[in-house]
């Protein structure tokens, strides 16, 4: 077989892999508890439901313009002014295949082969595989040890001639950091003198806690929206926990969106007519849908930190939104994947490794699941890793005893 050496380069996701992983265990009748997961376990908006429904009861299911059906980017208009508090038309909105198609054409769209773009750690898997995927380079900007939020020196210091983009995703995945608003606001500066486009993955935008928000980088810019440098991403997946819908979005100038549409239209043609009219439900429907996702988010997420703080050796920064946290586990190994694989072996409990996402010796761990499982899953992990915990621990109907410690 002769594989394109750019795709023989790009790497599983490590999600979908330790899915798979979880799923062969669950078949064998192994009482896996996944904190892995990247998505609630909530049903669609009704509102949603109802709207997909009535469409797929016309039996009128063709094709869409490529850049979305007209109702759906109105919807995605207002959702901008009311929660951006920026006026944009149509023609800045373009529908896509999930956040995650939209980033994929965008960066299509902007980026030459060899140009640079800037990603801060931790990032999100799918960033740097994506920027590589259109012959650009990732610069991954870290921040100091302890910290998750990159100092705004380092990323002017990354910057080069062949800069030609930053990716934000506030609240972050994997971390759960809101970045301030005073980072946000230099970003922007930043970016708007030197020519540089600032991509603002808001995919969690509503998924936040104890009443913080992120910080909205249109606030910090004077130019309109043909001008700014500013771009938004955002999508159904994570606001209505409807990531099999499949519908993303940007916010962009009239040409941005104008190229992505031709990019999109050779790939994908469109998104499917039923799921966008399935968002259009929801953007459209009663809002308490999310609040009552985020409450329910914001619960696990309590429990969470409540039991990884009763665990000596973990050093937590506690996560302002999204459903992860990434605690830090380097007082039981540097080595995140064989930590990760150690605890899935042992405990039957499903983590990402931190090494995926640029933050070594850490965890990534969801709490998207049922408290229940938060619970059982961070015992567990207690009991595989912690000599101060008891050691014999019930796994389903098996009592197992540690000895490894
Ligand atoms: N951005 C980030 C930061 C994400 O975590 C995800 C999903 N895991 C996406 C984008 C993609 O979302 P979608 O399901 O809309 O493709």
């Amino acid at each position: 077989m002769s594989i394109s050496k750019l795709a023989a380069s790009i790497t599983e996701s490590p999600t979908l892999k330790l899915n798979e992983a979880a799923a062969k265990l669950r078949e064998k009748g192994e009482a896996v508890i996944h904190l892995g997961a990247g998505e609630p376990k909530n049903k669609a908006p009704i509102s949603a439901i109802l709207s997909a429904a009535a469409k797929l009861n016309t039996g009128d299911i063709k094709y869409t313009p490529t850049d979305g059906i007209g109702s759906l980017k109105k919807a995605v208009v207002r959702y901008t002014e009311e929660n951006y508090d920026r006026m944009v038309s149509p023609d800045n909105v373009i529908i896509s295949q999930g956040a995650k198609q939209a980033l994929f054409a965008l960066l299509y769209t902007l980026i030459n082969p060899q140009d640079e773009v800037i990603v801060l750690a931790p990032y999100w898997v799918s960033y740097p595989e994506m920027i590589r995927m259109v012959y650009g380079i990732p610069v991954i900007v870290k921040p100091d040890d302890g910290r998750f939020i990159p100092a705004m020196n380092d990323i002017k210091e990354a910057v080069s001639s062949y800069t030609r983009m930053i990716i934000v995703n506030s609240p972050n995945n994997p971390s759960g950091v809101i970045y301030p608003e005073s980072f946000i606001a230099e970003l922007v500066d930043f970016c708007e003198t030197k020519g540089i486009y600032l991509v603002m993955d808001d995919i969690y935008q509503k998924l936040v806690f104890e009443g913080k928000k992120s910080p909205i980088a249109y606030k910090y810019t004077k130019k309109d929206i043909e001008s700014t440098k500013i771009i938004t991403i955002n999508g159904i997946s994570k606001l209505y926990g409807m990531t099999g819908f499949r519908v993303g979005w940007v916010v962009a100038s009239k040409e941005i969106v104008e190229v992505m549409a031709n990019v999109q239209g050779q790939i994908s043609s469109c998104t499917s007519v039923l799921l966008q009219a399935g968002a259009e439900g929801a953007l459209n429907g009663l809002q308490s849908a999310v609040e009552s996702l985020r409450l329910t988010l914001e619960n696990n997420r309590n429990v969470m930190i409540q039991e990884l703080n009763s665990f000596t050796g973990i050093k937590l920064i506690p996560p302002d939104g999204t459903y992860y946290c990434l605690p830090d586990f380097r007082a039981y190994s540097n080595d995140s994947v064989a930590l990760s694989d150690f605890l899935l072996k042992k405990a039957l409990v499903v983590t990402v490794p931190g090494r995926e996402f640029g933050m070594e010796g850490h965890l990534r761990i969801s709490y998207s699941t049922t408290v229940k499982d938060v619970k059982v899953g961070i015992e567990r992990i207690k009991w595989a890793l912690d000599p101060s915990s008891p050691n014999e621990i019930y796994i389903g109907e098996r009592k197992l005893v540690r000895d490894w410690l």
